[in-house]
């Protein structure tokens, strides 16, 4: 198809959505006149079947929305207000800045934060990572979500693909642990129906009544963070019962009798009291775990965003070994299968960190508030709204409004943290620019093409950080780089096997096909190919060792715990300015009553970190004494600018350094003024929109 076409005619083009979300959908999007005019699934991958969630299918509404950038900006006067600048002028600006800041402070200064704003392969982790580690910046580690989950899965079976979504059709039991996948990977839901049609039992272990907990034949609602003492219960009682599979222990697996040893002290009696569960409830699902084959686990990331999250991913995932529920079609766990082509980030950045200092993400405010030798004097943020995401948000707002740091974002649309920055570039989005996406729910890799022309001024991620590394004068700047010779670059170092089919059809399954089964045809990637049980080196990284319980601390005036799951809204904080109204915080009738609340109250919620104002909404499918609010929300989104991660503190989890969203301890109170804080909700939303001069 020729350019003209694209731009003037009526044209279909396939093409991959990269966003944060496991399902990675291979795409059929319909352009007329170079404009889009329909975003729809293809057939060109099964896992996809032809379908999409909402969030994509109206994605035109980030591409021509009124939040759009379409050029660079340079702050002009007092933060959010900016005037339009060239490309030029703009990073001329950024390579100034750069050089004063490592002539005087220091290439560590420096601070490049990504992450997770596409899942493709080429806008993050190629020129970029190259330019950064080349300046000598400071490293980050990228912890804030599925560090501990991978931490886990790595340790012990070296991250083995897991059962397709399409094999859950032949388990006769499911059991979805901390995953709502109506809300995130829904290309799971009509297998697991299609299972529970032809007679499977499914168990789902959350917090909350989701969707998917009110059709199963077992909902557990545990208390958050209390996944890994339910998970060490079972192992005690397939232990204790003699139903653990030994002959699989002995020939598959290390450290078995260690793990035992640990979860001999979780009777269900004491693991239910701990997690606040019915006891039967949880005897249960013990025994339908032993008694049924095959039955697969859906591990998600719910049960790794605690103090317990590590152990928590270690002892879900070590199930299936110790009951022997490997080998058969619709046995296993799932966990990310985005490893199911091991492919090499380093083979294609082709050049090794620096030694330089690596700081966590998650302790974004620290970093900009506390960090000395050097302190953080430039953050340069790109496919990332760390405003919206990170922890402890109060901080990290504090530290961007520090009046002696300069920070760059790179992103498609005005987000929470472009309002606060010195310069803003507009990127492409991926509808307009080429990339290579895997996805974590397939092990499937695909070709992005773009769509349409860029809009506005924007640029792909690969030309922007090219044409930077050129003004530094660094050397992977020798020659400027576009996004298809990044492709073709990227695609040199892939396998053989995997390159082929992706250049030719754009589409290329697993390298054990589609719909692999676990010891069958995908072993353990640990160097003997055994699961290790129990991973030594895991034992003194987590603070209170492995497969051990740590509570909460108890804070009276802070009763209640407030979880933010995901919602079918938005990809994290993506697509966070589509929201038009405040989101609700959740809250369970007991909790409502004793506090005199209704559904449609203003209510403050609050600890030592924070507040946020919003409505709430009285909902029985929360767990009493737990409160929710929206994962990714941007400060329009409520009625004082602040969101959840106000509430949530920097601390990190027992392995992997990732975030504790769901460990924040809050109290809830009515808003008396209810009338002025509405008014703030438009007030808020105007004044904070920043302003172009
Ligand atoms: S966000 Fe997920 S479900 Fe939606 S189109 Fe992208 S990959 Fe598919």
């Amino acid at each position: 198809m020729s350019d003209d076409d694209l731009k003037w005619g009526h044209s279909t083009v396939d093409t991959v959505c990269p966003l944060d979300c496991p399902d990675a959908c291979s795409l059929e999007v319909t352009v007329e006149k170079g404009k889009l005019v329909k975003i729809d699934g293809s057939e060109t991958q099964s896992t996809t079947s032809g379908y999409i969630c909402g969030k994509v299918r109206q994605f035109d509404r980030r591409v021509y929305g009124d939040k759009r950038l379409l050029t660079p900006l340079i702050r002009d006067g007092r933060q959010g207000e900016f005037k339009r600048a060239s490309w030029d002028d703009a990073l001329a600006l950024v390579t100034r800045r750069m050089r004063e800041i490592r002539d005087r402070d220091g290439a560590e200064a420096v601070l490049p934060f990504s992450y997770g704003g596409s899942n493709g392969l080429l806008t993050q982790d190629t020129i970029d990572a190259r330019l950064f580690r080349q300046f000598g910046a400071s490293r980050l580690a990228r912890t804030v979500c599925a560090m501990p989950t991978s931490t886990a899965n790595e340790a012990l079976y070296g991250k083995m693909p897991g059962v397709s979504y399409a094999d859950y059709r032949h388990a006769r039991l499911i059991v979805v642990w901390g995953a709502n996948p109506s809300s995130t990977g829904i290309h799971l839901v009509p297998h697991i129906k299609a299972a529970q049609e032809a007679g499977a039992a499914l168990v789902v272990i959350d917090p909350r009544r989701t969707n998917l907990a009110r059709q199963a034949d077992v909902h557990l609602p545990l208390r958050p963070g209390t996944d890994v003492v339910i998970a060490l219960s079972i192992h005690r009682f397939l232990f204790e019962q003699g139903l653990a599979d030994e002959t699989f222990l002995e020939t598959h697996t290390v450290g078995a009798d260690r793990l035992r040893r640990r979860a001999e002290e979780w009777t269900f009696e004491r693991a239910s009291e701990v997690a606040g569960v019915d006891q039967e409830l949880l005897e249960n699902i013990a025994e339908l775990y032993a008694e049924i084959s095959p039955a697969v686990i859906r591990c998600g990331w719910g049960l790794e965003r605690n103090r317990n999250g590590g152990n928590a991913a270690l002892s879900v995932l070590a199930l299936p070994a110790v009951a022997g529920k490997f080998g058969v079609r619709g046995g296993g766990y799932s966990m990310s299968n985005s490893t199911a082509w091991r492919l090499d980030a380093e083979r294609w950045i082709d050049t090794p960190p620096p030694e330089t200092r690596t700081i966590n993400m998650n302790k974004l405010g620290e970093a900009l508030l506390d960090y000395r030798d050097p302190p953080v004097q430039m953050l340069f943020v790109y496919n990332c709204n760390p405003v919206a995401t990170m922890p402890n948000q109060n901080r990290v707002i504090e530290g961007l409004q520090r009046d002696d740091l300069f920070t760059v974002v790179f992103d498609q649309v005005m987000t929470d943290t472009a309002l606060l920055a010195d310069v803003i570039l507009p990127a492409t989005t991926f509808l307009e620019s080429y990339d290579v996406v895997r996805g974590y729910g397939t092990g499937n890799v695909l070709m992005g093409r773009p769509v349409i022309d860029a809009v506005g001024q924007s640029r792909p991620n690969v030309e922007v950080f090219s044409e930077l590394a050129q003004r530094l004068e660094l050397p992977c700047g020798a020659e400027e780089t576009t996004d298809v010779e990044t492709l073709l670059q990227v695609g040199m170092t892939l396998p053989d096997e995997l390159r082929a089919p992706l250049l030719e059809n754009g589409f290329a399954p697993g390298p054990a096909g589609e719909n692999p089964v676990q010891f069958v045809d995908v072993q353990p990637r640990t160097p003997d190919e055994k699961v290790h049980l129990f991973p030594e080196h895991l034992d003194q990284e987590s603070p209170q060792g492995l497969y051990r319980y740590r509570p909460a601390a108890e804070e009276e005036a802070y009763p209640l715990t407030l979880i933010s799951p995901a919602t079918e809204k938005t990809i994290n904080s993506s697509l966070g300015e589509l929201r038009t109204r405040a989101a609700s915080l959740q809250m369970h009738p007991n909790d409502a009553n004793r506090r005199g609340l209704s559904t449609g109250d203003t209510v403050r919620i609050f600890n030592a970190l924070g507040e946020v104002h919003t409505p709430v909404t009285i909902n029985s499918d929360m767990r009493p004494g737990t409160v929710g609010l929206p994962k990714g929300l941007w400060r329009m989104s409520t009625l004082n600018g602040a969101t959840a991660n106000a509430l949530v503190s920097d601390e990190l989890t027992d392995l992997g350094g990732g975030a504790v969203f769901n460990d924040a301890r809050v109290e809830v109170t009515r808003v008396v003024n209810v009338n002025l804080d509405r008014e703030n909700l438009q007030t808020w939303a105007t004044d904070n929109a920043g302003q172009v001069h």
